[in-house]
């Protein structure tokens, strides 16, 4: 751990974060230019609660690929018997833009996706050469569908043990390469020459001020999903009850001290805009868990439904595949009366469900041989309406009945959107479930209660994307301040395509610390000359 001295030295580059985006940024500067820039990182949590959201992560990123073909030369874990097994379909850039679009209804920055889907998978190539230990994903992104593993939704690659491992093989370059970090280091205040360009960072440790001289800023220190006022203020009321899924430090500091300096705020400020999921309700609410981080997630929804305190279902669970709505659902849940809702499944459904989320010690079940008996169980859990329960149940199920009768050759396949529905002539909900819908009726049934968790605001700072640079309302650069990750607005809107923030603090990062390192080795020749 650093000791205060470091906060009495000057430094090239100074990181603001210890999340994914600040130690990719802090490997970018460290090895753009030679002599290598002095690069100390900030965070102001304790080194207990270092890596931000990123610990937290299953360490999926999101690339575009060209198939097993670029994928597995990356991976780690894919012996020569098991690729002849594996069906990995391409996705290709225009795949990934597309989704971006489509799921952020049209309204994604055109110009920041172009650097984020194109830069995708080469930031995961250049990762690699500092020791991130990158995984197929086999047990979150492929169902085993006669013998083989078929991958879905775009999201293919992992890194080994998740955020744990992404964190610790990126903190292990980061030292390696001679970068210090500062714990317990809150940034404060961003300072300022004359001409308006950022020439240091105030920051606090142990009670005591510092003011750190740097040429070269770059602010990692994510959204303001930890705080409940900003979150009441800028996403609606309600939301200052949503659970935090990570780090409960990521309060908006940065934001606000940018915006100080005439930054520029874009992107999705507007009511529920932000990424938040299903999420265990007896889950702690003002922070993630350390050891159990991610299982706290509850995305087994697709082969089961959700009903919300009064018994009625609220969304189409099965409107699409879940990495293209699990990010969403967590605002219709917090839209429901008192912010809960019950994903229920019946035997077959049940063996769907991810060890990681649903086994029995990370989870409390509410179980049952009926779907009256989990109704009165539920109803001890805050479910209102019983009776409607079991209607809600039952009618689904009559509708699921009568799709089958008009197509009886329809099969599962939870890979793919299989049309497995709720919707034929004879019958129709008014709420579809439009694929993976199949019958609840065999004990035992399983309940689980949801509630919202957070996991970062979409709103945030303009940037340059050529070199991450803070960017003003008349567009011109904050000169010397850079930022990436959670802090860059205007990517998402509404909803987000699953891994696609690491990827986005990947690419952005890395822009931000070459630009940095170069803006520190040109300041030091003004200094000689
Ligand atoms: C449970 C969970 C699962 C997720 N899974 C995935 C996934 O699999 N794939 C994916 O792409 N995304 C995932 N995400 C989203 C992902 O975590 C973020 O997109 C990404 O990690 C953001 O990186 P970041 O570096 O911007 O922020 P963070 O990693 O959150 O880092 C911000 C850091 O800044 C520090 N900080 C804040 N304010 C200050 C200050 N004033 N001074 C000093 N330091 C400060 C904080 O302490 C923190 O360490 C997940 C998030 C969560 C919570």
């Amino acid at each position: 751990m650093a000791n205060a001295n470091v906060l009495e030295q000057s430094w090239d580059v100074v990181i603001i974060g210890s999340g994914a985006a600040a130690l990719t940024s802090a490997l970018s500067a460290v090895t753009s230019t030679t002599p290598a820039p002095k690069v100390l990182l900030v965070d102001k949590a304790p080194e207990a609660w270092a890596g931000g959201n990123g610990y937290f992560t299953a360490g999926a990123y999101r690339t575009q690929h060209n198939g097993l073909e670029d994928i597995l030369p990356i991976v780690s874990n894919v012996t020569k018997d098991m690729e002849d097994k594996i069906d990995l379909p391409v996705y290709s850039s225009a795949d990934f833009q597309d989704d971006l679009q489509r799921v952020t209804g049209g309204r994604s920055s055109k110009a920041l996706g172009k650097y984020l889907v194109g830069e995708s998978l080469d930031v995961v190539r250049w990762l690699k050469g500092f020791g991130v230990d990158w995984w197929l994903s086999f047990r979150r992104q492929a169902y085993q569908v006669d013998g083989r593993w078929v991958f879905w939704g775009g999201l293919h690659l992992t890194v080994k043990d998740g955020g744990k491992g992404l964190i610790k093989n990126l903190t292990d370059a980061v030292k390696q390469h001679g970068c210090t970090i500062s714990h317990e280091t809150a940034a404060t205040k961003l300072l300022t020459n004359s001409r308006g360009a950022v020439c240091g960072v105030e920051v606090e440790k142990a009670g005591k001020k510092y003011q750190l001289e740097t040429p070269s800023v770059i602010m990692c220190a994510g959204g303001f999903e930890a705080n409940p006022e900003l979150r009441k203020k800028y996403l609606g009321p309600g939301w200052e009850l949503a659970h935090t899924r990570g780090t409960p430090y990521n309060t908006g500091d940065m934001l606000a001290a940018a915006v100080s300096l005439g930054a520029k705020m874009v992107g999705d400020f507007s009511p529920g805009g932000c990424h938040s999921t299903a999420w265990d309700a007896a889950s702690p609410k003002d922070g993630g868990d350390r050891e159990k981080t991610n299982e706290f997630t509850k995305s087994g929804y697709p082969l089961g439904l959700m009903l919300n305190a009064q018994s009625k279902r609220f969304v189409d669970e099965g409107i699409d595949l879940r990495n293209y709505t699990y990010a969403k659902f967590g605002r219709a849940i917090l839209e429901q009366p008192n912010g809960i809702a019950f994903q229920v499944w019946d035997k077959d459904g049940q063996q769907w469900l991810r060890d990681e989320e649903y086994r029995d010690e990370i989870v409390p079940k509410i179980k049952a041989d009926s779907i009256e008996e989990l109704a009165r169980k539920c109803n001890a859990e805050g479910l209102v309406n019983p009776s409607q329960f079991v209607q809600t149940v039952n009618e689904y199920n009559a509708a699921v009945a009568a799709h089958r009768e008009e197509h009886p050759d329809a099969k599962l396949n939870p890979a793919i959107k299989d049309g497995l529905s709720t919707q034929s002539s004879k019958m129709q909900l008014e709420l579809a479930k439009s694929n993976w819908a199949i019958p609840i009726v065999k004990p035992p049934f399983l309940a689980v209660k949801v509630t919202t968790g957070i996991t970062f605001t979409f709103g945030g700072l303009a940037i340059n994307p050529e070199n991450a640079a803070v960017l003003r309302e008349d567009g011109s650069e904050i000169e010397g301040l850079h930022c990436a990750g959670e802090m860059v607005g205007g990517l998402f809107y509404g909803n987000y395509p699953g891994g696609s923030g690491l990827t986005a603090g990947g690419v952005f990062g890395r822009r931000a610390g070459r630009a940095a390192a170069e803006r520190a080795q040109t300041s030091k020749r003004m200094e000689k000359l």
